[in-house]
């Protein structure tokens, strides 16, 4: 049986990435107006939120921003900017200011896989991340294995090993033309390069990005996340063990409930789940308030490990 790990939010902060909510702030503040996006960025948070982005502390939340966007797209009703410049500028700026904080540096990540591999359990594992990210993908390819993203393997050089990753909300490495479903991937150290405009040399359409906010989750239809979508369904049929790291199970993924949840009850066994989400310095009542969570969700075993997704990443194996 295979053991799925599940990685969230947390374990991204781990290797230092900004939260949701700092993403803005860090943007401004590192950036400038020689950024191809900084003056339109700026106009839209002025007339949006009025927000003077020179001096403001706060922002909204990256995915808010890009709900507000979609859903002005898939009802074809104007909002005012050009939607799918805003959209293209708030995916890019996101890239950037991750790409310049942590993108070739990743520890636990890199711990993680390296210890799976010398432990030969690569082919056991089945990740699925809410992360668009690129901490997870470097580190399976500096351990020369393959990133299976469950639509086509796209790093199947000589090397044999393989491993599957399914990046449901979509990746900051990802561009696909809408016309013709043509689709380019890049990895970790190319990643601006397809922050640029590409064209797609079928149809000439320009490449978009494929990043999408948890509660468009199923009305968005893109060939590329439906094959992820029914690689993760199919995945909790293989399964019994789920290993949650830094992962909150936030209200806002609905979907992903859902799967679980019709996965749990055709299944035989229920599945048997761990948690990996502490931190130093975190509260005991948000402990108990999350353990919870997960307890009346599943109908089988969870265990809630006291431990860090940092101490996790040494020992991935004493877990599996
Ligand atoms: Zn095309």
């Amino acid at each position: 049986m295979k053991t799925i790990i599940f990685l969230g939010a947390g374990a991204s902060k781990s290797e230092g990435a900004p939260l949701q909510d700092e993403l803005f702030f860090e943007y401004f503040k590192e950036f400038s107006t020689d950024d191809k996006y900084y003056n339109i960025l700026e106009e839209f948070f002025m007339k949006t939120y009025n927000i003077n982005v020179k001096d403001a502390k706060k922002f909204p939340k990256f995915e808010e921003i890009l709900g507000l966007l979609y859903t002005a797209e898939k009802r074809r009703e104007s909002f005012y900017f050009n939607i799918n410049e805003i959209k293209e500028g708030i995916i890019f700026s996101m890239a950037e200011i991750l790409n310049m904080k942590l993108i070739n540096y990743s520890k636990h990540h890199n711990q993680m896989i390296g210890t799976l591999k010398r432990q030969g359990l690569i082919n056991k594992i089945i990740l699925i991340t809410t992360n668009y990210d690129l901490l997870i993908d470097s580190a399976i390819l500096n351990n020369n294995i393959n990133v299976d993203y469950g639509f086509k393997n796209f790093y199947r050089n000589n090397n044999n090993i393989s491993l599957p990753l399914y990046k449901i909300y979509g990746s900051l490495n990802w561009k696909y033309c809408d016309v013709c479903d043509e689709f380019i991937i890049s990895s970790g150290e190319t990643l601006n390069r397809l922050s640029e405009n590409f064209s797609c040399n079928t149809c000439n359409n320009l490449f978009k990005s494929i990043i999408v906010p948890p509660t468009f989750y199923k009305e968005i239809s893109n060939y590329y996340l439906n094959n992820i979508y029914h690689n993760v369904n199919k995945s909790l049929y293989e399964v019994d063990n789920i290993i949650f790291c830094g992962y909150s199970f936030p209200d806002a993924d609905l979907y992903i409930k859902f799967i679980i949840k019709r996965a749990e009850m055709y299944k035989q066994r229920p599945f048997r789940v761990k948690i990996i989400n502490n931190y130093e310095g975190k509260s005991i009542e948000k402990i108990e308030i999350e353990k919870k969570k997960y307890e009346l969700f599943f109908n089988g075993e969870v265990i809630y490990e006291k431990i860090s997704f940092q101490e996790f990443s040494r020992v991935p194996q004493q877990y599996i």
